[in-house]
């Protein structure tokens, strides 16, 4: 395998707070460890049209507290064509660029995987995205910070929510994975979640109207996640409306406001200790792995393995949200 001289960087997906403390750790460790560094832009597409610029150590100072991304990130569909992916080929080529960090969800790591099953290229990942939906790491950079700007949220709607006596259902992403709803629910002494995990297994409004909520309360706030497997917020509403039409409803869909922000202590070292982690992988040798954290140490898992398998939610969790929610 030829020395590795020069290490491409790109974030791809959907941006998550904590990416660019992750752009600044490879950055630093790489340039630590006498590597060359390059930033590519706008993901897997600045590869394609070679957006690319050389990363000095001050290119990356002071951005450690911002959320997105200073790379910028895009949805790219060429890249998932074999003439898009030979075009990327062909520009890291030119750009001498001998490895690849990159930074995203699984739809990125798909890509990365994809891409090193067809060309002899040493790629590390590392789970940027706000879901902590990625198997093989117990937390991906983005979601804490996420989930404490879910909590300021609905602690505030919970103000009017009990001055006027209502049933709240708010809607927070995750995308099929209920991590940020259910613990959003616990964190935020919410009634319930409502998470696509076990959608098709139970009804859980009916559960919900079934263990008596709001018996002894004077408002209720229900954490949703946005899935096609729930319906989502609107969905819930409307089948209260229509199925229990004693409640007052109301949603609240959090959106993009998820996304930003800048990131936790937590996301942003999590995001350092990966990105060094992510260079030292790569001298090593390693290849098509993702970095991630299990039990507070740093491990190596292959692309294979996370992106194939499905992360589950902890029974426990929800036992401990139904026990708590009296
Ligand atoms: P998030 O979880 O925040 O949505 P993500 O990384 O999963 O982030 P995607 O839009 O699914 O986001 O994927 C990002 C990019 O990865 C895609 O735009 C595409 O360029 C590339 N990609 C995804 N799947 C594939 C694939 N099967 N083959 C090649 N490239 C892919």
């Amino acid at each position: 395998m030829a020395a590795i001289k020069t290490i491409g960087i790109l974030t791809s997906g959907g941006d998550a707070p904590g990416m660019n403390a992750a752009i600044r750790a490879v950055t630093r460790a790489s340039i630590f460890n006498g590597l060359r560094v390059k930033g590519i832009y706008r993901g897997y597409k600045g590869l394609i049209t070679d957006e690319i610029k050389e990363f000095k150590t001050q290119d990356v100072s002071n951005i450690i507290q911002q959320g997105g991304t200073i790379l910028k990130t895009a949805r790219c569909d060429e890249f998932r064509t074999p003439e898009g992916r030979r075009q990327a080929y062909e520009t890291l080529k030119k750009e001498e660029i001998d490895a690849l960090v990159v930074i995203g969800g699984d739809g990125t790591l798909t890509g990365a995987r994809q891409f090193t099953s067809e060309y002899d290229f040493p790629i590390v990942g590392l789970p940027g995205t706000i879901d902590n939906d990625i198997w093989g790491t117990n937390f991906t950079i983005g979601y804490d910070t996420a989930l404490n700007t879910i909590l300021d949220a609905v602690d505030k709607v919970r103000d009017t929510a009990s001055s006027h006596e209502r049933l709240f259902f708010i809607e927070v992403m995750g995308r099929d994975a209920g991590f940020l709803a259910l613990n959003g629910a616990i964190a935020s002494g919410a009634e319930a979640a409502i998470i696509p995990e076990i959608s098709t297994e139970v009804d859980q409004l009916a559960e919900l109207i079934e263990h008596g909520f709001r018996k002894s309360k004077n408002s209720s706030i229900v954490l949703v996640a946005e899935s096609e497997i729930t319906g989502g917020a609107m969905h819930y509403a409307e089948r209260v409306k229509n199925e229990y039409p004693g409640y007052d409803v109301r949603v609240v869909i959090l959106g993009h406001v998820q996304r930003g922000g800048s990131p936790t202590a937590y996301d942003r070292i999590l995001a350092s200790r990966l990105g060094e982690a992510a260079v030292e992988a790569l001298l090593d040798g390693q290849r098509n792995v993702m970095m991630g954290i299990n039990n507070n140490l740093i491990v190596a898992v292959p692309f294979t393995k996370a992106i194939k398998n499905d992360k589950p939610i902890d029974p426990e969790l929800l036992k401990v949200l139904r026990t708590l929610s009296i």
